[in-house]
């Protein structure tokens, strides 16, 4: 993730995260399937088959798999990706499974390839080699593990070498939040932490965060203090606007990246169309970044469009930004 994170705003987002199907708001088509074959593996008293959860950050794929662990009563293990660096890491994790475990790798795209690798047998047969003993005595011996179900995440599947991504039995995408969800998640967070939030403040709130669940809490989570101490502790609107100025969150929620992304396609390449890696070296970003976490929002709100000459800005974005689009430059 590309967020740095205080142990406080941990801690905060660990006591707003939803622990139950019912309790988690949205993405109605993954949840509903996940509950039927959540219940179809409780039924066979099997474990579950493997998931894999793809989307943006802060969607909720955490609490997904937590919620999925939660729901067939097992244990939830967590790990990520880069934390994995050798076979080892890994196995000492899958040992200490118990029978139908929940075992959730974030980053699942950053896994090195000997650990991939490793991952396979363990996922397919729940077996595992290990090397025991060094020098002329080493010899490898065969583990059988517990049945467990592996929960991994990505920004985009796309990422995963197609031999992961074919062990998965579940794909799941997540999709940005629409105000109305994310106004709802508001007002649930604003519960959980006992504040007091007007329906209309917890829309603006809603409407300035991307779309993404983490961003609405964190932004309630400063929003919160503007109305302690500007006003009489309720988060009206009045005090939502005043905090969102000051925090310079933009109309339409979109972050700096956002917005360095729009201005260079105007500014550097006429609106476009200009290739991704060319955007990439202008904003100095990975290309990858770009079009895993920046470019489908700025798409989904109209903002870019995708062309088989690259990408272009639309009408939209020069409206966004004050500019004027030069009519020589026309497409
Ligand atoms: P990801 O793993 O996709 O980056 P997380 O699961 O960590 O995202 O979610 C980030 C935060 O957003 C969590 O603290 C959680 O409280 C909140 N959140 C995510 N999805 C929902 C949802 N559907 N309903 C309520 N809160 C949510």
């Amino acid at each position: 993730n590309d967020y740095n994170y205080t142990p406080n705003e941990k801690e905060y987002e660990k006591a707003l995260r939803p622990l139950s199907f019912n309790d988690f708001t949205g993405q109605k088509p993954v949840i509903d399937n996940l509950k039927i074959f959540v219940e179809a593996a409780k039924q066979r008293d099997e474990a579950l088959d493997h998931v894999l959860l793809h989307g943006p950050p802060g969607l909720g794929k955490t609490t997904l798999a937590n919620i999925i662990a939660n729901e067939l009563n097992v244990g939830f293990k967590i790990t990520s990706g880069p934390v994995l660096e050798k076979p080892g890491d890994l196995a000492g994790l899958l040992t200490n499974l118990e029978e139908g475990d929940v075992l959730f790798i974030d980053e699942i795209h950053r896994l090195s390839a000997v650990v991939e690798e490793y991952l396979y047998s363990a996922m397919e047969d729940y077996r595992i080699d290990i090397m025991i003993d060094s020098g002329p005595n080493a010899r490898s011996v065969q583990i059988e593990l517990n049945p467990f179900t592996l929960v991994g995440a990505t920004t985009r599947t796309g990422l995963l070498t197609s031999p992961l991504r074919a062990r998965f039995g579940i794909t799941s995408r997540l999709e940005y939040y629409d105000t109305d969800l994310l106004a709802k998640i508001i007002q649930r967070s604003s519960d959980i932490l006992k504040v007091a939030i007007d329906e209309d403040a917890a829309y603006e709130i809603a409407g300035r965060s991307r779309g993404t669940p983490r961003i609405s809490n964190s932004l309630l989570r400063r929003i919160r203090d503007f109305a302690q101490v500007k006003g009489d502790g309720t988060v009206t609107k009045e005090i939502s606007l005043f905090g969102l100025t000051a925090l310079n969150v933009d109309k339409h929620g979109l972050d700096d990246m956002d917005n360095r992304i729009l201005t260079t396609i105007i500014d550097k390449f006429k609106g476009g169309p200009v290739g991704l890696t060319t955007i990439a070296t202008a904003v100095s970003e990975q290309a990858g970044t770009i079009e895993e976490v920046y470019e489908p929002f700025l798409i989904k709100e109209g903002f870019i469009m995708r062309t088989p000459r690259g990408r272009e800005v639309t009408e939209k974005a020069y409206k966004h930004l004050g500019r004027i689009k030069n009519p020589s430059q026309g497409n």
